[in-house]
């Protein structure tokens, strides 16, 4: 690792200030899960010259909720909001997504405002500097997207331009089924956008001296029922191959509106409306749930390695609608129904 300048900030003003001091030559940490291993790998185009830590502040963390909306600290850890009561009682797809990341250590550490912001895990992008050189690509703003002609098991099958990286963040998966609102603070002032509007083709659309200080999530339907399934390739601890998220409301049978999100399949959560648009107005049974599988991801465009994503992905959809029907799903969706 190069050295760096360490901060640890007292105040978000102070951690502005030392953003704007250092001029774009500066990042943040939260839990440190993800950025260490970016600066340890040394991939990022420019390495910063200061690392502020954000975990000094004070008030950052928290979960609280009123009739109205939930409100979730930037700093607030995985852990926290996987096991937070109140989180499974107004969120539960939150709650599944937070509990499927990685292990325990990673979401004791990892922060919601650090799993929404982490870096591509796209292993062309993430070739270590010192493991035989350098190896540009136009994530890195030099060169072509290596996943074109190379491996691209785990790239986008839909929505992608010039970079396949898909986004990485589960949680992005479940709050953009929850249309969750993320609150920032830069020097020019606070903003509130949208989670579905949170990332473009490379990443969080943050200024470079933006940070997340809260997540805000509308109080569910008395109707809503919500659901997050991951299918990985390692149960213990592993990034989602495909994961589906849904929020759904559904009264005698009649699903009202419906949700539905998919993770890694593109470079930002996929909203798949055309499955939404099948179930939507109608009885949520076995032959609708049927017909919405098979609107899944109709317009991919899978790239030589990934055509299969598309398979898991139909399969997920099926599981968020008919849980009844998968073991799996349903000892998930059950652990948070016990909770509520
Ligand atoms: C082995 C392994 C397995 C993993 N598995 C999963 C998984 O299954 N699912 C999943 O979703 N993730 C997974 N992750 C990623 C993990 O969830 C993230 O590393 C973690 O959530 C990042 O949180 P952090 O607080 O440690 O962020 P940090 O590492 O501190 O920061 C990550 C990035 O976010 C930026 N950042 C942090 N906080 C803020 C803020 N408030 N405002 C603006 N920018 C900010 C930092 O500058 C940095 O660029 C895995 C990681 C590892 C190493």
């Amino acid at each position: 690792m190069k050295p760096f300048r360490h901060f640890n900030a007292a105040s978000l003003d102070e951690a502005l200030a030392l953003l704007t001091e250092y001029g774009g030559k500066a990042c943040v940490t939260a839990g440190g899960t993800d950025l260490l291993g970016v600066l340890k790998s040394e991939i990022l185009a420019d390495y910063p010259e200061a690392v502020i830590n954000l975990k000094s502040i004070a008030g950052l963390d928290g979960i609280d909720a009123d009739a109205g909306e939930m409100r979730i600290g930037a700093l607030t850890t995985l852990a926290r909001i996987a096991d937070s009561p109140a989180v499974k009682k107004y969120c539960p797809a939150l709650g599944l997504a937070a509990a499927s990341v990685g292990s325990p250590e990673l979401r004791n550490m990892g922060t919601i405002g650090g799993n929404l912001c982490q870096d591509t895990r796209c292993w062309y992008y993430r070739y270590p500097d010192m493991m035989g050189g350098r190896l540009p690509c136009y994530r890195k703003g030099e060169g072509p997207c290596h996943a074109v002609k190379g491996d691209n098991r785990y790239h986008a099958v839909i929505g992608a331009r010039k970079c396949y990286a898909v986004c990485p963040s589960d949680l992005a998966i479940a709050l953009a089924a929850l249309e969750a609102r993320v609150k920032t603070i830069r020097p020019a002032g606070e903003r509130t956008i949208s989670l579905v509007d949170f990332y473009d083709n490379l990443g969080p659309v943050l200024d470079p001296d933006e940070l997340v200080t809260e997540i805000r999530i509308s109080a569910p339907t008395a109707n809503s029922l919500q659901r997050f399934v991951k299918f990985r390739l390692r149960e213990s601890v592993d990034f989602a191959v495909v994961s589906a998220a849904a929020v759904l409301d559904v009264a005698g049978g009649v699903c009202r509106d419906a949700r539905i999100v998919l993770g890694a399949v593109a470079p930002v959560p996929y909203r798949a409306k055309a499955a939404e648009e099948v179930v939507r107005g109608n009885l949520l049974d076995k032959r609708q749930a049927e017909l919405a599988t098979k609107a899944v991801l109709k317009d991919a465009r899978p790239m030589s390695s990934n055509a299969y994503k598309i398979e898991i992905a139909k399969s997920l959809v099926k599981r968020v609608l008919r849980p009844q029907e998968n073991a799996e799903s349903k000892a998930l969706i059950d652990t948070a129904a016990q909770a509520r």
